[in-house]
C-alpha cells in the first residue's frame, strides 16, 4: 500500500471529453487523480498526453457496465490507496438522440440505463464503504439538463430517463448517508463541445468541467444531495 496525504480521485469515462478535462482539472489541484477508460489503448493515450502538462494521474481499464470490471478498479484502489476520496461518474452514452419513446428499440434502452445509471450505481455501491472507512467522500454525478423533470419534452427517452434516474438515485443516497462526511451531487454540464455535444456546443470543455471541480472539492460544510448548473441549484 502506498501512503500518502493527498488525496485520491476516480474519473469515469475519462479518455475523451468532459472526463478528460475533470481528469486534467483535478490533477492539477494535487489530488491523485485515476483515469479510467473503457477501453485501454484510448484511455493510455490520453494519459500520456495529460502527463505532459504535470499531475498526479494513474491509468485503470473501467467499464461501468461489467460488474467484474468495477469491482477489480475497486480492489486496484483499496489495495494502492486503502481510500478513495472523490468519484466521479462521467462516463456516458447518448444513442436515442431524437428518437420518440414509441420506436426506442428495448436494446437501447436497456444499454443507455446499463452505462449512465446502474454504472453510477455500481460505482457508488462499491466505493461508498471506503468513503465511510475514512469519514469523507465527494460524489459527483455528472448528469444533464435533459434529465430534469421541470423541462422535459418529447424525444430522447432513453437518454432522459438514465439521467432522471440518476438524479432521483442522488437525493436517495444523500439522505441515506446525510451524517457522514460524504457529499453527493449531480450536476448539468450544459451543452458542451465534446464528441456527445458536437462542434456547435457554445461551452467549453473546461466549462463543462467546472461544476464537478467544485463539487469535488466541496467544504466538510457543503451542500448534499442537490442538483446544480454553473454552481447554482437547476430545476429537477
Ligand atoms: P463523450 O465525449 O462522448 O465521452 C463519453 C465518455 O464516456 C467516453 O470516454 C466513453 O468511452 C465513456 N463511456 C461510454 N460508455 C462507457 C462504459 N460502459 N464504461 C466506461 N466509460 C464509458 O461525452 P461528454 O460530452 O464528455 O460526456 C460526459 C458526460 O457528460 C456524459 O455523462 C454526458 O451524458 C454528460 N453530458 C454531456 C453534455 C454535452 O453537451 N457534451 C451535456 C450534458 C451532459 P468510449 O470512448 O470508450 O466511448
Amino acid at each position: 500500500m502506498e501512503s500518502t496525504n493527498k488525496k485520491i480521485a476516480i474519473v469515469t469515462g475519462a479518455n475523451r471529453g468532459i472526463g478528460l478535462e475533470t481528469c486534467r482539472q483535478l490533477s492539477q489541484k494535487g489530488i491523485i487523480t485515476i483515469l479510467t477508460s473503457r477501453d485501454e489503448n484510448f484511455g493510455k493515450k490520453a494519459i500520456a498526453s495529460l502527463s505532459k502538462e504535470g499531475g498526479d494521474l494513474l491509468y485503470q481499464q473501467l467499464d461501468v457496465s461489467d460488474s467484474g470490471s468495477v469491482a477489480g478498479l475497486k480492489d486496484f484502489v483499496s489495495e494502492k490507496f486503502k481510500r478513495c476520496d472523490i468519484l466521479v461518474n462521467n462516463a456516458g452514452v447518448f444513442l436515442d438522440r431524437g428518437v420518440s419513446i414509441f420506436d426506442l428499440p428495448q436494446k437501447i434502452l436497456q444499454e443507455t440505463l446499463e452505462i449512465n445509471f446502474f454504472g453510477a450505481l455500481k460505482m457508488c455501491r462499491e466505493f461508498l464503504p471506503m468513503m465511510q472507512e475514512i469519514g469523507y467522500g465527494r460524489i459527483v454525478n455528472v448528469s444533464s439538463g435533459m434529465g430534469s423533470i421541470a423541462s422535459m419534452g418529447g424525444g430522447s427517452a432513453a437518454y432522459k430517463l438514465s439521467k432522471l434516474a440518476m438524479n432521483g438515485m442522488t437525493r436517495i443516497m444523500a439522505d441515506e448517508i446525510k451524517d457522514d462526511n460524504i457529499k453527493i451531487n449531480t450536476m448539468a454540464p450544459g451543452w458542451v463541445r465534446s464528441d456527445m455535444g458536437g462542434a456547435n456546443a457554445p461551452r467549453s470543455l473546461a466549462q463543462g468541467a467546472d461544476t464537478i471541480i467544485w463539487l469535488a472539492t466541496l467544504p466538510d460544510d457543503g451542500l448534499s444531495g442537490g442538483f446544480f448548473e454553473d454552481r447554482v441549484p437547476a430545476a429537477w
